[in-house]
Formats: structure tokens, C-alpha cells, sequence
């Protein structure tokens, strides 16, 4: 479990929201005069079931025990975050607190640190590493390149890397609980990195955090990771943020990439505001240290991976974390690193075209449905509809409302009541579950779980007549 699901499970919202306001009981659902504006009639809500808060007056807005907290205390998330995991009893992991473990930490930095010289050392003058300089020189990266993300080879060998770092005084201990050896339940241990090409992961400081590293022939897994350890985090970790982090910050923008080879491409193109997520998903911990270079935040998706479930999320990112997302596609069967390398100055039109997530969710939805007919005009306002009545800013939300009318034959009028009503209703109770709740997938059950979005949906499913317009 994530600390952050750890702190949720352990916190009350009563409680916490309950020391800034006095909560008065309104039927399973607590109100207060709003602590963010000023009002005389409370319209300010909390839910206890769904852990959540709303006010539907001037604010106009709701969240979690969170943002609560980072509203009210005016904090970023990770301080938010400390201050209500330390309120529940939790403890906080070492990046966040004080560090007991720097000396066991600035340990396994040194030996990463040394492993990517060995590995690089063994790139540049092994016999055995030929099929991986040819494969660098197939991919067209130059010497720089190579030198500057410290790319590496390990050999095809149990103990060479086992070896060389115990001849310079790491224990076998050391080496398994930094990643570099995998033991086996006999106790035994051998290097985890074999035959491969390897990639030099690196923090925000430039310290060796891991390890990617590639097969070089067809077998299987293509890629392996360093394991979770004290310093090394796959989740949280956005490779090349070392290199990248200045140009983000001059360009105010970072573009985010799949790939080790799509962002290694884009630097030696001169595409240097790069990094990679170390998956498809991004989360939250990388959003929050993009953050803190920039709102400006584009993802580089290619169609397969951009799932309905990830835009959902990236809109929560945008409201939690106040920041823009907008969404690269680029042309079936393409990955940047063939558009940058083939034609490095198209990388910037396609730049120019990314369109901002919500946009993005509109086309992948309406991309499967045909919108002459109904049923698929219902499908396109069930399935949208959560992400536009999700979005915090009024204007986008109105605009993005227009929008989802337009393409859906949908009355506007009625969905703008519809969510007005909602606003105006402040003795709102929960309404049994719609169907759409039941059949809805995990993380639209989340954005779900706001009660404007539930109201929105059970109107559309109480009066088809306003989704369903158009039918002759
Ligand atoms: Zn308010």
C-alpha cells in the first residue's frame, strides 16, 4: 500500500475538516459555512462515506482530505501529505522526513555510481560489448550521447559485476539490498544485469539511483529494472530529469516520453526539456516533481497506451496539482524516437498540435463511436461526461460543456442545469447508485464518487430524453 493510501485509510475527514469548521449534521452528510469563502448559509458539504468535501457556493469546488488540507493550509501535496500522515500515527518515508538512513542511502548511491562506470568502461572497450555498439550505432547515437547519459554494458557473466564491487569493499549484503544482485532462496547470489545494454538512471541531483537495462537479442523480459530500494523508486522516477531539468525550466514545459531511446533520441537532437516515465502510467510523485519546474506538462502517448482510465487520472493530476496537461499523439506505429530521428525538425510540429487532455479524451472516446447515432451519443456523454464535470475551472468546464453538447446532440441548457441544480441544492442527498456507478471501471468509480458528477449522471439516466435528443 502506498503512503498515500496508507494516510486515507487511517484518516478521518470529520475529524481533520472538523478542526478548521463546526460541522453541523445534514442527513448522512455533514455542512458548514464554506472555510474558503465568505457566506452566511452553509454550503459547504462533507461526506463521510465517500471521504470527500464540496462546497457548492462560490468555490464551486471539492476534493479529498488532501486538497482540503492543501487549500486551507496553502501547502503542496507533499507537505499536506506529512502533515496528515504525522496527525495519523504514520511513519513518513525518508524522502519526506528528516534522514535516518542518509549514511546506508549515500552508500548505494556510491556503488550505482560505480557499477555505471564499470558497465560504461565495459561499453566503450570490451570485446563482448560489439553487439551493443552496434546496436547504438544502428539506433544513430553518437560518442557524446553515449558518454552523456552514461550508457553501459554488463556482461554476459554471474559475477563480474559481483566481483568487481566486492574487490572494492561492498559487501554482498550491500549489493543485494542496492539491487545489483539478486539472491536466491539458497542464499546464493549472482548479478541481476546480464548481456545487456544498460541505462544510467539518475535523480533530480544526478545521484545513481538504478538501472534500465535492455536484452540485445529476442529474448525475454526486453527490459529489466533495478528492483524498489532505498533509493530507487520505479513509480516515482523520471529518467533524464538530471539532463532535462534546466531546459524544462527555461522552456517552462516538459514532455514526457515512454521510452529510454525516445528521450536519448530527443537529446542528441537538441530536444533537451525530455524525460521518461518508467511505464506507461504516469503518477503522482512524478507530476509533483515535474511540478516544481514547470505547469506545463505534455505527454508524448502513442494511441495504444492512452487508456480512458489514464485521462481520467491526468485530470485528477490537473486539478490536484493545478498544473496543464496536453497530449502529443503522433501517427500510428511511430515513437518519437522514429519521428526525432527521421525528421527531427517534425518533432516541433507535432508539438505545436498537442491539445489538452480533456480534448484528447473527447477524441479517443468519439474515435470508437459513431455520433449519428444515439446510442453512441449516450455512450460519448457517459463516458466524458465525468472527466468535463471533473474539471475544477468554471470556464473550461463551460467550455468543455459546449463541447460535449455540441457532439452529442445533447441539450446544453440541460446539462448546465443539470449541473446547476446540483450547485443550488445544498440539501443534496446521495442518491441510490445509478447503473453507470455499477458498471463503471475502477478509476471512473472515483471521479464518480463526487457528488456533481453523480447527480449530472443520474439526471442523463433519469431523463435519456436530453442524451438521447436527436433521435428521430
Ligand atoms: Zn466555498
Amino acid at each position: 500500500m502506498s503512503i498515500i493510501d496508507d494516510v486515507k485509510q487511517k484518516t478521518d475527514i470529520v475529524e481533520v475538516i472538523g478542526q478548521y469548521v463546526t460541522l453541523r449534521k445534514s442527513g448522512r452528510n455533514l455542512s458548514a459555512p464554506c472555510p474558503f469563502h465568505e457566506e452566511k448559509n452553509p454550503s459547504f458539504f462533507v461526506y463521510p462515506e465517500r471521504q470527500s468535501w464540496h462546497c457548492f457556493g462560490a468555490c464551486n469546488t471539492g476534493g479529498d482530505v488532501f486538497s482540503f488540507i492543501m487549500k486551507k493550509e496553502n501547502l503542496e501535496f507533499g507537505d499536506a501529505l506529512r502533515l496528515l500522515a504525522e496527525r495519523a500515527g504514520i511513519v513518513i518515508p525518508d524522502r519526506i522526513r528528516p534522514d535516518e538512513k542518509k549514511d546506508e542511502k549515500d552508500r548505494i548511491f556510491e556503488m550505482n555510481s560505480a557499477a555505471s562506470l564499470y558497465f560504461h568502461g565495459l561499453l566503450l572497450n570490451s570485446l563482448a560489448a560489439e553487439p551493443a555498439r552496434k546496436y547504438l550505432q544502428k539506433r544513430k547515437l553518437n560518442e557524446k550521447t553515449v558518454r552523456d547519459f552514461q550508457l553501459g554494458y554488463s556482461l554476459d557473466d554471474w559475477g563480474a559485476l559481483k566481483k568487481y564491487l566486492m574487490d572494492r569493499g561492498y559487501s554482498e549484503k550491500e549489493l543485494v539490498d542496492g539491487g545489483l544482485l539478486v539472491q536466491s532462496e539458497d542464499g546464493r547470489t549472482h548479478d541481476r544485469f546480464r548481456n545487456r545494454l544498460m541505462f544510467t538512471i539518475c535523480d533530480s541531483r544526478g545521484r545513481v539511483t538504478g538501472f534500465g537495462a535492455r536484452v540485445l537479442d529476442d529474448s525475454l523480459p526486453k527490459y529489466v529494472n533495478s528492483p524498489q530500494t532505498l533509493v530507487f523508486d520505479k513509480s516515482g522516477t523520471l529518467f533524464a530529469i538530471n539532463l532535462a531539468s534546466p531546459s524544462i525550466r527555461r522552456l517552462d514545459q516538459a514532455v514526457m516520453m515512454e521510452g529510454y531511446m525516445d528521450v536519448i533520441t530527443a537529446h542528441q537532437n537538441g530536444i533537451t526539456n525530455v524525460v521518461a516515465s518508467m511505464g506507461t502510467a504516469i503518477t503522482d510523485k512524478q507530476v509533483n516533481d515535474l511540478k516544481k519546474l514547470t505547469k506545463n506538462i505534455v505527454l508524448s502517448l502513442d494511441a495504444d497506451s492512452a487508456g480512458e482510465e489514464a485521462m481520467l487520472r491526468c485530470v485528477d493530476y490537473e486539478n490536484t496539482f493545478d498544473i496543464e496537461l496536453n497530449v502529443v499523439v503522433l501517427p500510428e506505429g511511430k515513437d518519437p524516437d522514429d519521428v526525432i530521428r527521421e525528421h527531427p525538425d517534425s518533432w516541433q510540429e507535432f508539438l505545436q498540435k498537442a491539445i489538452p487532455v480533456v480534448d484528447f479524451s473527447f477524441d479517443m472516446v468519439s474515435a470508437k463511436l459513431d455520433l449519428t447515432k444515439a446510442g453512441d451519443k449516450r455512450t460519448l456523454v457517459d463516458k466524458v461526461g465525468p472527466v468535463v464535470s471533473s474539471l475544477k475551472n468554471p470556464v473550461r468546464r463551460g467550455h468543455y460543456i459546449q463541447k460535449l453538447a455540441r457532439l452529442a446532440g445533447v441539450n446544453e441548457n440541460a446539462i448546465q442545469a443539470s449541473l446547476g441544480a446540483a450547485k443550488a441544492a445544498p440539501s443534496y442527498r446521495p442518491q441510490p447508485q445509478p447503473q453507470a456507478r455499477r458498471t463503471g471501471r475502477a478509476t471512473v468509480k472515483t471521479l464518480l464518487s463526487k457528488p456533481v458528477e453523480e447527480q449530472f449522471l443520474a439526471f442523463l439516466l433519469k431523463h435519456p430524453e436530453f442524451s438521447l435528443r436527436s433521435r428521430d
